[in-house]
């Protein structure tokens, strides 16, 4: 059985999740696209919200890191020793009645050690601005994950759905004020 959530990603600033590729047209960050649509990668999702469930949860100290783990991270999230992930994340793509636009942002880095800009270091960044972002997390039921047989009960619900909350920022740039979201999370179905 799994239980289908969807996510919102409502934008508060320019977004860049650099997808690590240099264009001809001299951008040096650009954002990851599919067709020239921006989306935001499940897998930086997941990253996020594994870190904010570690901070919340805790491994109870029973983390292993090349056995087989079954603290509650990696009974969530995967770990060594084929355990597998029980929460998957879909790609967010941007919703048809957002009205976002993919823009170009310049920038000038500061020297960390001098504390001077130095134009040597002017940047481009591609964003994308004013979308909204959604897609689906599925949580998948089994006997680990359940200590009631309440249907759909996944005892760590509450703790996976404030993770996700909790995200403020998705992409690089953060201290420069980029990636700033607000997410929002409801129940879409159970199968
Ligand atoms: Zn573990």
């Amino acid at each position: 059985m799994k239980k289908i959530f969807t996510v919102e990603a409502i934008q508060k600033s320019p977004i860049c999740v650099n997808s690590g590729v240099i264009e001809n047209d001299g951008v040096n960050m650009t954002i990851v696209k599919r067709n020239g649509i921006p989306y935001i990668p499940g897998s930086s999702l997941k990253g996020k919200v594994r870190y904010n469930f570690s901070r919340i949860v805790g491994d109870k100290g029973s983390h292993k890191e090349k056995a087989f783990c079954s603290c509650p991270v990696c009974l969530v999230f995967g770990g060594a020793g084929n355990n597998q992930s029980r929460i998957f994340f879909d790609d967010l793509v941007p919703d048809e009645r957002s009205s976002g636009n993919v823009g170009i942002r310049y920038g000038v880095a500061i020297d960390r050690y001098t504390k001077t800009s130095n134009d040597k270091f002017l940047y481009t960044r591609e964003v994308a601005e004013d979308f909204v972002f959604k897609g689906d997390i599925s949580l998948y039921y089994d006997d680990k994950m359940c200590h009631s047989k309440k249907p759909g009960c996944f005892v760590y619900e509450n703790e996976l759905l404030l993770s996700i909350k909790m995200i403020e920022a998705i992409g690089g740039g953060n201290s420069s004020g980029f990636g700033f979201v607000e997410l929002k999370v409801r129940e879409k179905e159970v199968i």
